[in-house]
């Protein structure tokens, strides 16, 4: 089987090298370089933490387990997977209550969580005072964009090509059937399934498919500091990040997620606004991620800025990703929506969308038990997007 996958960001790639192992035919296509959609515009968070029980939950765990593999498949300091674990502080005891009664239901689904009742143990330089927390073993860090390149330097050693600089235009078919895809200069790949790995612009490539979904921009700033000596182990964050996460407000919300990387900068992470494709720097967001870091280590107060980036988290409506073959066009699969999660997501997705292919389950995803993600979630009987 030739698979045509459009997107060499983070999840395209974890499709092609998926499907790539299980013996297919790849072919990925971007517009741009490898990696320099929103892949290169986050964080690498892998986190089980903020997720509820449900379909995105299962999907994580199953990526946890993969990124496992890969980190060792492609060198834990090649792509700078770091094994560091979570701490989700509370800043009362009312928020603290919600976070044990959270994790108590995570833990019902097998996440491994643990209470602890002074954060200064696990972080010797977070604020004092704080009531207590839970430490989420399994929450991982990537270097995302080292990531991208190494599981596609990985799935071309199995066999699958890369043609950058081309944007998809178009499918192309016969008797309701595709044969392929048509690029923006005219070339034709000729494939049986083309999977829309595009991202932020999965609504846009859909349509260009004949198979439209609801993806949209969602802006999130990033502040990245002066490179320190190691201050922070964990991935912290404060236990209001989940509620921001889930919410579907349009205006701005803060709540930030602080860590160290291999470099020693510390990224200060990340805002929440839907304003189109706007690229504006909004300083009121630098100004406030600042504030809130500060106020989880103080210490940050003596520390320079070097920069802030922005990107664009491709966000679906009921904040889940659309993974799995759409119904209106046989032969065109979507792998696209993570929205601030795809990072985290991509290897249980890029498994997933391979077993969709195979028909059979690969890499421990079950295409039966991840049905909550399915594309048809959003058609009318009509077949037309809600
Ligand atoms: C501020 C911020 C912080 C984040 N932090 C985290 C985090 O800590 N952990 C986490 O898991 N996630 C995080 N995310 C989200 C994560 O970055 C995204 O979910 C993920 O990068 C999406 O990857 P993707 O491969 O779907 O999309 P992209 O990386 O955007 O790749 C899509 C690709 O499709 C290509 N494309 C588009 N249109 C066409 C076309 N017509 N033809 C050919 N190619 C096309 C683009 O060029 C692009 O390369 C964050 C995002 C932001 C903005």
């Amino acid at each position: 089987m030739e698979v045509v996958i459009i997107g060499a960001g983070i999840v395209g790639v974890a499709c092609a090298f998926h499907a790539a192992s299980a013996g297919l035919g790849v072919t990925v296509l971007d517009r741009g370089p490898v990696g320099a959609g929103t892949t290169s515009r986050g964080e690498g968070n892998i986190l089980l933490s903020d997720k509820e029980p449900g379909p995105e939950l299962e999907l994580a765990r199953l990526s946890r387990e993969l990124w496992d593999e890969a980190g060792k498949e492609l060198g834990p300091g090649e792509v700078e997977f770091e094994n560091k674990g979570g701490l989700v502080v509370a800043s009362t005891p009312e928020a603290l209550a919600a976070l044990h009664a959270f994790a108590a239901r995570q833990a019902a689904h097998g996440i491994h969580t643990e209470r602890v009742d002074r954060a200064d143990a696990f972080e010797p330089h977070i604020a004092p005072g704080l009531p207590g927390g839970v430490h989420y073993p399994q929450d991982a860090q990537v270097q995302p964009v080292l990531a991208a390149a190494g599981l596609l330097r990985a799935a071309v050693r199995l066999g699958a090509r890369v043609r950058t600089g081309e944007a998809v235009a178009a499918v192309t078919g016969t008797g309701g059937r595709i044969t392929g895809v048509r690029t923006a200069d005219g070339s034709v790949l000729t494939a049986d399934a083309v999977v829309n790995a595009a991202g932020t612009w999965g609504g846009e490539v859909g349509r260009r498919l004949g198979a439209p979904v609801e993806i949209l921009p969602r802006r999130g700033f990033v502040l990245v500091t002066e490179p320190l000596p190691p201050m922070i182990r964990h991935k912290v964050y404060s236990a209001d990040y989940v509620a921001g996460v889930a919410s579907s407000e349009e205006g701005l919300e803060t709540s930030c997620v602080v860590e160290g990387t291999r470099a020693g900068t510390i990224l200060i992470g990340a805002s929440r606004e839907r304003v189109g494709f706007d690229t504006a720097m909004n300083p009121d967001v630098v100004a406030l991620l600042a504030a809130q870091a500060c106020r989880l280590f103080p210490f940050l107060r003596d520390v320079h800025l070097l920069r802030a980036y922005r990107g664009f988290r491709p966000y679906c409506p009921d904040h889940l990703p659309v993974v799995g073959p759409d119904p209106r066009v046989p032969g065109v699969l979507h792998a696209c929506g993570h929205e601030g999660a795809g990072i985290g997501l991509a290897p249980g997705t890029g498994a997933l969308i391979t077993a969709q292919l195979l028909g059979r389950p690969w890499r421990g995803a079950d295409p039966a038990a991840h049905t909550g993600l399915l594309p048809d979630r959003f058609l009318t009987t009509g077949g037309v997007p809600r």
